[in-house]
């Protein structure tokens, strides 16, 4: 390996986040902001509409980046995306804010595209990996996995609770990929028949309870049937200034749920309850399907409520056949997809690949 700068990029639904690294994973700047990606044109492609905003912000972001780390050139860049990933960029992104579509083009397949300008623009090989994908190579190499050298030994599968449920595994050294380069789509295992509607148009997936989304819509269902009672601390916070119940139900946030089942508020207990459960489901069948060592959670839900893991746990339990993984949140905290890019971006370089 040389001594070469490498860059990375995490793209989340709602922030980015660039960061020049070396090699061995020191982090020598990063930039974050807020997804902002309405200064972009929509074109024509074969086969749907492409949109260059979201490769314009990121662009900036990684000027940005390395101007404040005083380096010139990169030698390869590595990016993190929540997927679907299709052509070089992002698939019909469903949690991105973008300006409308004009008359006349196509709006579905719509591609953000990535890779092609990003290597245009810094003149390095780019590779875009689903987050946690990218998120459990950042783990083998310098989390859980980092004082392990021999990485064919290792069974680790990281969950994020953000947005969404997903998971990355890397299996005795390589990471487990389905026949579209997918991650275990973990978020839509059935965990309730009949169940709340999840994201992806079915019905009692766990995400639908153990996620960011999942708890708000779990919340805003149970107000609605329980008649929206004004006692509820759900509520209350979102009422100032408002008569309007259904107004309120649109300014409920996962630290507000959080915040009234702390306050002992029923409803809210209920939905914190429900995404223990589905939680413990998920990480149960994971247990059971990859006999992992070591089950690492990060997204913004596991790290700002670490009290969940230790329930979840017990949930997972209930429903394990094989030995049980240990369970701990991400050293890594919110940065796991960060280093997970500076490995791909270092197995750019080094010609390896993914699985
Ligand atoms: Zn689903």
């Amino acid at each position: 390996m040389t001594a070469a700068h490498l860059a990375g990029l995490d793209i989340g639904g709602t922030k980015l986040t660039a960061i020049v690294a070396t090699a061995d994973g020191d982090i020598r700047a990063r930039v974050q902001a807020e997804a902002a990606l309405d200064d972009g044109q929509y074109t024509q492609f074969a086969d749907g509409t492409g949109y260059d905003g979201l490769a314009r912000q990121a662009t900036a972001l990684l000027h940005q980046a390395l101007k404040k780390a005083g380096i010139a050139r990169v030698a390869a860049i590595g990016i993190g995306a929540a997927g679907p990933l299709a052509h070089g960029g992002i698939l019909n992104p469903t949690n991105m804010v973008l300006p409308p579509i004009p008359d006349g083009l196509p709006t579905r397949p719509l591609y953000l595209q990535l890779v092609v300008p990003l290597e245009q623009e810094f003149a390095a090989p780019v590779r875009l990996e689903n987050d946690c994908n990218t998120a459990v190579l950042g783990e083998v190499e310098f989390g859980v996995g980092k004082q392990t050298a021999n990485k064919t030994s290792l069974h680790i599968v990281y969950i994020t609770i953000s947005t969404g449920l997903g998971a990355g595994v890397w299996s005795g050294g390589r990471v487990l990929l389905g026949k579209d380069g997918n991650a275990a789509e973990i978020g839509h295992i059935l965990v309730r028949e009949n169940g709340l509607r999840c994201g992806c148009g079915n019905y009692g997936c766990a995400e639908a309870y153990c996620s960011g989304r999942g708890i708000v819509h779990n919340a805003q269902t149970r107000l609605v049937r329980d008649g929206l009672p004004v006692t509820s601390v759900l509520l209350q916070p979102a009422m100032a200034g408002t008569t309007d119940k259904f107004a309120a139900l649109e300014k409920i946030t996962p630290p507000l749920v959080f915040a009234a089942a702390e306050a002992g508020d029923e409803i809210a207990r209920a939905v914190i309850d429900d995404a223990i459960y589905a939680g413990g489901v998920a990480l149960a069948a994971v247990a059971n399907a990859y006999d992992p060592t070591v089950i690492t959670l990060g997204g913004s839900i596991a790290i700002n409520h670490p009290e969940l893991c230790a329930p979840m746990e017990t949930e997972m339990h209930r429903h394990l056949n094989v030995v049980a993984p240990e369970v701990r949140i991400s050293p890594l905290r919110d940065r796991t997809v960060e280093y997970g890019t500076i490995v791909l971006a270092r197995r750019t370089v080094n010609q390896v690949a993914m699985s």
